[in-house]
């Protein structure tokens, strides 16, 4: 039999990976691939010896936890984790079908390919490689491969941290999505983003009640109104900058590498240049609060008693208490605030031997690679891990080509990763989690 290297491996697991259809629409019983998916990261590993727990948060919502032991046990483990789920794709939409997996133009395309099933591929593809020949790491590496990251991790991340924490017992470091990926300065110099921090998020329903009547009289007290006024008042609103030590540094290395002045009351001069990756930076120097959902009324001709509205509220580390007083500034003392989810922000320095360690992985397989640290707007499942104590980074290495609008990609039509990029992505894992 010819020798199989990780690199093969990667790319023959992610196309698998992919042609299982694990859309989660955030209704349990239409979301149903995950036990699937779980159920075949279960045979590569145990392919190659690898013991695993399986642990149902409802039914099909799998979720699975290896662990690999390390050299010296008495060291803190390195969690690595990735959800298997994914958001719905409409194949109308796309220019192949969504969950084919089809490689072409040097690419893998389907949902997930960016998002996250290359980092799942990669996981698997390095230990299935260590366990072939005989490496271990040398400290012990934990695997969780979640259900749920796309819709609010319930059935996910969270029912692992809550139910199954001895499964991450002396975990001190975690590396999961999003991070990692290049940004391409020029020839010479590639900034590869690590996410030290993530936005918390407060997903808030507004509340306006008035005097219910007839549509046709004069009427001075309408719900709909009032609450239309507070959610004008609040998408026009723009939160007072506030810049964190991780977006400082952020910004400095890009204004450095850039050539552009960074000026420090006008930082969004500078984040204007960043071409695609604009937006996703331009959300963390400030807390942000978007509508997106409008109820009132039900015939044409009453006046309703009540209207709400949802508001989809993301806040800077620190920031939730005061976030919630400049909001009831805008929105004014009559309309009510209902708390549906919130989850805290999350901000970790950027040094210490693993951060070392990446920077040196990078650069090994791309000696025009710096590392620099990033906040990430949205969430993702470090939210629910570091709730056990554990230090999370957002690191799924990927080289990527420099005119390719990756940040467009995740949830996005045509989602795809490079076939190199994902080799090269192996290839960092396997230098980190061997050095660290
Ligand atoms: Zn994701």
């Amino acid at each position: 039999m010819e020798p199989v290297s990780a690199a093969d491996e990667v790319v023959r697991i992610c196309r698998d990976l992919l042609r299982i259809d694990t859309s989660n629409t955030g209704d349990p019983r239409t979301t149903v691939g995950e036990r699937v998916a779980a159920e075949y990261v279960a045979e590569q590993l145990t392919g190659v010896g690898i013991e695993y727990e399986l642990h149902e948060s409802a039914p099909k919502r799998a979720n699975l936890v290896a662990r690999i032991p390390g050299r010296d046990r008495s060291r803190g483990a390195l969690l690595v984790h990735g959800h298997l789920d994914v958001v719905p794709a409409d194949p109308s939409e796309w220019s192949v079908p969504p969950f084919s997996g089809e490689e072409k133009d040097g690419y893998l395309w389907g949902r997930g390919a960016i998002d996250m099933k290359d980092f799942d591929a990669m996981m698997l593809a390095v230990v299935r490689d260590w366990q072939r020949n005989g490496i271990v790491p040398p400290r012990d590496i934990v695997l969780a491969f979640t259900a749920d990251e796309e819709a609010g991790m319930e059935y996910g991340s969270q029912f692992l941290a809550t139910q199954h924490a001895d499964l991450f017992e002396g975990c001190t470091e975690a590396i999961g999505e999003v991070g990692g990926f290049s940004y391409t300065i020029n020839d010479d110099l590639r900034l590869y983003l690590v996410e030290t921090a993530e936005k918390g998020i407060d997903w808030l329903r507004l509340h306006a009640k008035g005097r219910p009547g007839h549509g046709s009289f004069v009427h001075d007290d309408n719900a709909v109104t009032a609450l239309a006024e507070a959610v004008a008042a609040v998408g026009r609103h723009k939160f007072p900058m506030v810049i964190t030590p991780t977006v400082r540094r952020f910004l400095e290395e890009v204004s450095e590498a850039l050539g552009v002045e960074l000026d420090p009351d006008e930082p969004e001069l500078a984040i204007a240049k960043l071409g695609p990756i604009a937006n996703l930076i331009g959300a963390t120097v400030r807390n942000t609060a978007n509508p997106t959902r409008l109820e009132a009324g039900y015939k044409d001709n009453v006046i309703p008693g009540r209207a709400s509205a949802t508001i989809d509220c993301r806040t800077l580390p620190g920031q939730a208490e005061l976030f919630l007083e400049q909001l009831r500034d805008v929105i004014g003392p009559d309309v009510e605030i209902e708390h549906l989810q919130r989850q805290d922000a999350l901000e970790t320095g950027f040094d210490g031997a693993l951060v070392d360690a990446m920077g040196a992985a990078l650069r090994a397989e791309d000696p025009g690679a710096r590392a620099v640290p990033y906040m990430l707007s949205g969430g993702t499942d470090a939210k629910a891990f570091t709730t056990l104590g554990i230090r999370c980074f957002g690191f799924a290495p990927l080289k990527l080509p420099a005119d390719l609008n990756f940040s467009a990609l995740f949830h996005g039509v045509d989602e795809r990763v490079p076939v190199e990029g994902l080799q090269f992505g192996v290839r960092v894992l396997d230098r980190l989690l061997q050095a660290s």
